[in-house]
Protein backbone atom coordinates (compact mmCIF):
# COMPACT_ATOMS: atom_id res chain seq x y z
CA UNK A 1 0.00 0.00 0.00
CA UNK A 2 2.96 1.97 0.18
CA UNK A 3 2.33 3.72 -3.42
CA UNK A 4 -1.32 4.32 -2.70
CA UNK A 5 -0.22 6.60 0.90
CA UNK A 6 2.27 8.37 -1.14
CA UNK A 7 -0.30 9.30 -3.41
CA UNK A 8 -2.51 10.57 -0.59
CA UNK A 9 0.08 12.79 0.15
CA UNK A 10 -1.62 16.72 0.00
CA UNK A 11 0.16 18.85 -2.86
CA UNK A 12 0.72 21.42 -0.04
CA UNK A 13 3.00 18.99 1.56
CA UNK A 14 4.64 18.23 -1.45
CA UNK A 15 5.44 21.82 -2.56
CA UNK A 16 6.63 22.82 0.86
CA UNK A 17 8.83 26.15 -0.10
CA UNK A 18 12.02 25.56 1.81
CA UNK A 19 12.26 27.57 5.30
CA UNK A 20 14.26 30.10 6.37
CA UNK A 21 14.34 32.27 2.96
CA UNK A 22 10.67 32.40 1.50
CA UNK A 23 7.48 32.85 2.83
CA UNK A 24 3.71 32.16 1.36
CA UNK A 25 1.22 34.91 2.22
CA UNK A 26 -1.64 33.64 3.93
CA UNK A 27 -3.58 36.90 1.89
CA UNK A 28 -2.78 36.25 -1.48
CA UNK A 29 -0.78 32.66 -1.63
CA UNK A 30 2.15 34.55 -3.24
CA UNK A 31 5.08 33.44 -2.03
CA UNK A 32 7.65 35.99 -0.86
CA UNK A 33 11.33 36.39 -0.39
CA UNK A 34 11.68 36.64 3.37
CA UNK A 35 14.66 39.73 3.17
CA UNK A 36 11.97 41.75 1.21
CA UNK A 37 9.57 41.18 3.69
CA UNK A 38 11.57 42.04 6.68
CA UNK A 39 12.29 45.30 4.75
CA UNK A 40 8.05 45.89 4.27
CA UNK A 41 7.99 45.34 8.48
CA UNK A 42 6.41 42.06 7.63
CA UNK A 43 3.79 43.52 5.47
CA UNK A 44 2.63 42.09 1.67
CA UNK A 45 3.37 44.05 -0.46
CA UNK A 46 0.93 42.61 -2.82
CA UNK A 47 -2.29 42.29 -1.06
CA UNK A 48 -1.32 44.07 2.40
CA UNK A 49 -1.51 40.74 4.63
CA UNK A 50 -0.11 41.57 8.58
CA UNK A 51 2.44 39.08 8.91
CA UNK A 52 2.61 38.15 13.13
CA UNK A 53 6.13 40.04 14.31
CA UNK A 54 7.86 39.43 17.49
CA UNK A 55 7.75 42.14 20.19
CA UNK A 56 10.97 42.87 19.32
CA UNK A 57 10.34 43.65 16.08
CA UNK A 58 7.69 45.59 16.58
CA UNK A 59 9.17 47.72 19.51
CA UNK A 60 12.06 48.81 16.43
CA UNK A 61 9.16 49.83 14.35
CA UNK A 62 7.64 51.95 16.65
CA UNK A 63 10.62 53.32 18.53
CA UNK A 64 13.59 55.70 17.87
CA UNK A 65 16.43 53.86 17.43
CA UNK A 66 18.59 52.36 20.36
CA UNK A 67 16.01 54.41 22.46
CA UNK A 68 13.96 51.60 24.31
CA UNK A 69 15.23 51.27 27.67
CA UNK A 70 13.40 47.49 28.50
CA UNK A 71 12.50 47.28 32.44
CA UNK A 72 10.71 44.64 34.57
CA UNK A 73 12.79 41.40 32.42
CA UNK A 74 12.96 39.52 35.11
CA UNK A 75 9.35 39.15 36.19
CA UNK A 76 8.58 35.42 35.84
CA UNK A 77 5.26 32.85 36.15
CA UNK A 78 5.23 30.62 38.95
CA UNK A 79 2.94 27.38 38.92
CA UNK A 80 0.67 27.62 41.86
CA UNK A 81 -1.56 25.50 40.45
CA UNK A 82 1.39 22.87 39.32
CA UNK A 83 -0.79 22.28 36.27
CA UNK A 84 -0.51 18.97 33.74
CA UNK A 85 -2.30 19.21 30.37
CA UNK A 86 -0.21 17.27 27.81
CA UNK A 87 2.93 18.56 29.15
CA UNK A 88 3.29 19.73 32.73
CA UNK A 89 2.80 23.94 32.71
CA UNK A 90 6.16 24.79 34.16
CA UNK A 91 8.04 22.60 31.53
CA UNK A 92 6.05 23.91 28.84
CA UNK A 93 6.73 27.77 30.37
CA UNK A 94 10.44 26.82 30.50
CA UNK A 95 10.67 25.86 26.84
CA UNK A 96 8.68 28.83 25.59
CA UNK A 97 11.39 31.23 27.64
CA UNK A 98 14.38 29.43 25.85
CA UNK A 99 13.13 29.33 22.55
CA UNK A 100 11.74 33.27 23.00
CA UNK A 101 14.55 34.44 25.54
CA UNK A 102 11.60 36.30 26.80
CA UNK A 103 10.67 35.64 30.18
CA UNK A 104 6.91 35.85 29.30
CA UNK A 105 4.52 36.95 26.72
CA UNK A 106 5.60 40.52 26.86
CA UNK A 107 8.21 43.27 27.11
CA UNK A 108 7.92 46.65 28.81
CA UNK A 109 10.10 49.96 29.17
CA UNK A 110 10.36 52.95 28.05
CA UNK A 111 11.23 54.63 24.82
CA UNK A 112 11.29 57.72 22.50
CA UNK A 113 8.62 58.65 19.77
CA UNK A 114 9.65 61.44 17.77
CA UNK A 115 10.35 64.01 20.38
CA UNK A 116 8.09 62.33 22.78
CA UNK A 117 8.82 59.68 25.50
CA UNK A 118 6.17 57.16 26.42
CA UNK A 119 6.17 54.00 28.53
CA UNK A 120 5.57 50.55 26.45
CA UNK A 121 3.98 47.35 26.93
CA UNK A 122 4.38 45.23 23.60
CA UNK A 123 2.55 41.67 23.50
CA UNK A 124 4.04 38.77 21.75
CA UNK A 125 2.09 36.34 20.20
CA UNK A 126 4.94 33.24 19.71
CA UNK A 127 5.13 33.39 23.55
CA UNK A 128 2.28 30.66 24.72
CA UNK A 129 -0.31 32.42 22.14
CA UNK A 130 0.51 35.89 23.59
CA UNK A 131 -1.31 34.09 26.91
CA UNK A 132 -2.05 35.99 29.99
CA UNK A 133 -0.84 34.61 32.63
CA UNK A 134 0.16 36.21 36.08
CA UNK A 135 3.84 37.36 35.38
CA UNK A 136 2.49 39.22 32.29
CA UNK A 137 -0.46 40.85 33.92
CA UNK A 138 2.46 42.15 36.80
CA UNK A 139 4.08 43.53 33.94
CA UNK A 140 1.54 45.72 32.45
CA UNK A 141 0.44 46.22 36.02
CA UNK A 142 4.22 47.88 36.35
CA UNK A 143 4.52 49.56 33.18
CA UNK A 144 1.41 51.20 33.52
CA UNK A 145 2.25 52.54 37.37
CA UNK A 146 5.49 53.62 35.73
CA UNK A 147 3.74 55.19 33.45
CA UNK A 148 1.68 57.38 36.58
CA UNK A 149 4.54 57.69 38.83
CA UNK A 150 6.51 59.19 35.89
CA UNK A 151 3.95 61.35 33.92
CA UNK A 152 4.03 59.79 30.91
CA UNK A 153 1.50 58.44 28.16
CA UNK A 154 1.59 54.75 27.61
CA UNK A 155 1.12 52.50 25.18
CA UNK A 156 0.42 48.78 24.59
CA UNK A 157 0.25 46.67 21.94
CA UNK A 158 -1.80 43.69 22.39
CA UNK A 159 -1.96 40.64 20.76
CA UNK A 160 -3.24 37.23 22.57
CA UNK A 161 -5.53 34.05 22.67
CA UNK A 162 -6.88 35.28 25.76
CA UNK A 163 -6.02 34.07 29.61
CA UNK A 164 -3.76 31.49 30.64
CA UNK A 165 -5.64 28.62 31.37
CA UNK A 166 -2.75 26.69 33.07
CA UNK A 167 -2.86 29.40 35.92
CA UNK A 168 -6.53 29.56 36.41
CA UNK A 169 -7.65 32.09 38.81
CA UNK A 170 -4.19 33.80 39.03
CA UNK A 171 -4.64 34.33 35.23
CA UNK A 172 -7.99 35.99 35.38
CA UNK A 173 -7.58 37.88 38.36
CA UNK A 174 -5.18 39.64 35.98
CA UNK A 175 -8.06 41.48 34.33
CA UNK A 176 -9.01 43.42 37.35
CA UNK A 177 -5.40 44.44 38.44
CA UNK A 178 -4.67 46.01 34.98
CA UNK A 179 -7.89 47.91 34.90
CA UNK A 180 -7.47 49.43 37.91
CA UNK A 181 -3.65 50.15 37.35
CA UNK A 182 -4.99 51.71 34.34
CA UNK A 183 -8.01 53.86 36.26
CA UNK A 184 -5.30 55.46 38.49
CA UNK A 185 -3.30 56.27 35.43
CA UNK A 186 -6.50 58.19 34.10
CA UNK A 187 -7.32 59.59 37.11
CA UNK A 188 -4.04 61.31 37.20
CA UNK A 189 -5.23 62.57 33.32
CA UNK A 190 -2.89 60.83 31.63
CA UNK A 191 -3.05 59.58 27.80
CA UNK A 192 -3.30 55.79 27.21
CA UNK A 193 -2.88 54.51 23.32
CA UNK A 194 -4.01 50.95 22.94
CA UNK A 195 -2.69 49.65 19.51
CA UNK A 196 -4.56 45.79 18.59
CA UNK A 197 -3.36 43.75 16.47
CA UNK A 198 -4.13 40.04 15.00
CA UNK A 199 -5.01 38.85 17.16
CA UNK A 200 -6.54 39.82 20.16
CA UNK A 201 -9.10 37.97 21.85
CA UNK A 202 -10.39 36.65 25.71
CA UNK A 203 -9.18 38.26 28.00
CA UNK A 204 -7.10 40.86 27.16
CA UNK A 205 -9.68 42.13 24.72
CA UNK A 206 -12.21 41.73 28.24
CA UNK A 207 -9.63 44.29 30.30
CA UNK A 208 -6.86 46.64 29.36
CA UNK A 209 -6.56 46.48 25.41
CA UNK A 210 -10.48 48.11 25.33
CA UNK A 211 -9.62 50.84 27.96
CA UNK A 212 -7.35 52.74 25.52
CA UNK A 213 -8.17 56.51 25.38
CA UNK A 214 -7.60 55.93 21.84
CA UNK A 215 -8.22 52.47 19.94
CA UNK A 216 -5.44 51.82 17.34
CA UNK A 217 -5.84 48.55 15.53
CA UNK A 218 -3.83 47.06 12.45
CA UNK A 219 -5.68 46.48 9.76
CA UNK A 220 -7.62 43.66 9.26
CA UNK A 221 -7.01 42.13 12.76
CA UNK A 222 -9.06 39.57 15.03
CA UNK A 223 -10.42 41.66 17.79
CA UNK A 224 -13.03 39.79 19.61
CA UNK A 225 -13.81 38.15 23.08
CA UNK A 226 -14.81 34.69 21.98
CA UNK A 227 -14.33 33.87 18.19
CA UNK A 228 -16.64 33.63 15.43
CA UNK A 229 -17.26 29.99 14.96
CA UNK A 230 -17.82 29.86 18.97
CA UNK A 231 -20.44 32.55 18.14
CA UNK A 232 -21.54 31.28 15.09
CA UNK A 233 -22.25 27.42 17.08
CA UNK A 234 -23.66 29.61 19.63
CA UNK A 235 -26.28 31.55 18.16
CA UNK A 236 -26.79 29.03 14.88
CA UNK A 237 -26.90 32.05 12.97
CA UNK A 238 -24.45 32.98 10.09
CA UNK A 239 -22.25 36.28 10.88
CA UNK A 240 -21.90 39.22 8.61
CA UNK A 241 -18.77 39.42 6.37
CA UNK A 242 -15.55 40.55 8.16
CA UNK A 243 -17.55 39.85 11.87
CA UNK A 244 -14.83 41.16 14.23
CA UNK A 245 -12.13 42.52 11.69
CA UNK A 246 -10.52 45.74 12.38
CA UNK A 247 -12.32 47.32 9.63
CA UNK A 248 -15.98 46.11 10.89
CA UNK A 249 -15.11 47.20 14.59
CA UNK A 250 -14.54 50.89 13.74
CA UNK A 251 -17.85 51.20 11.46
CA UNK A 252 -19.55 50.25 14.79
CA UNK A 253 -17.60 52.30 16.58
CA UNK A 254 -15.60 49.79 19.05
CA UNK A 255 -12.38 51.08 17.61
CA UNK A 256 -11.02 54.53 16.86
CA UNK A 257 -8.89 54.23 13.80
CA UNK A 258 -7.20 51.38 11.25
CA UNK A 259 -3.25 52.39 10.81
CA UNK A 260 -1.19 50.07 8.57
CA UNK A 261 2.10 48.59 10.07
CA UNK A 262 4.14 50.89 7.97
CA UNK A 263 1.98 53.98 9.82
CA UNK A 264 1.96 53.19 12.93
CA UNK A 265 4.97 55.41 14.53
CA UNK A 266 4.09 58.15 12.60
CA UNK A 267 1.02 57.99 13.90
CA UNK A 268 1.61 57.48 17.22
CA UNK A 269 3.92 60.16 17.07
CA UNK A 270 1.05 62.51 15.56
CA UNK A 271 -0.91 61.67 19.02
CA UNK A 272 1.94 62.27 21.52
CA UNK A 273 3.09 65.89 19.52
CA UNK A 274 -0.63 66.64 19.94
CA UNK A 275 -1.27 65.72 23.40
CA UNK A 276 2.45 67.18 24.95
CA UNK A 277 1.82 70.60 22.59
CA UNK A 278 -2.24 71.08 24.31
CA UNK A 279 -0.31 70.31 27.77
CA UNK A 280 2.57 73.09 27.51
CA UNK A 281 -0.19 75.29 26.43
CA UNK A 282 -2.15 74.29 29.77
CA UNK A 283 0.57 75.40 31.83
ZN1 LIG B 1 -0.22 38.83 0.12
Amino acid sequence: MGWFSKLLVPDREKSKVPQGLWEKCPGCQRVIYKKDLEKNLWVCAQCGYHFKISARDRINSLVEPGSFTEMFSDVGSQDPLEFVDTEKYCERYKKSREKSKMNDACITGSAMIGRNKAALGVMDFYFMGGSMGSALGEKITLITEYATANRLPLIIVSTSGGARMQEGIFSLMQMAKTSAALAVHAKAGLMFISVLVDPTTGGVTASYSMLGDIIIAEPNALICFAGPRVIEQTIRQKLPEGFQRSEFLLKHGIIDMVVPRSEMHDKLMFILDFINSNQRTDE
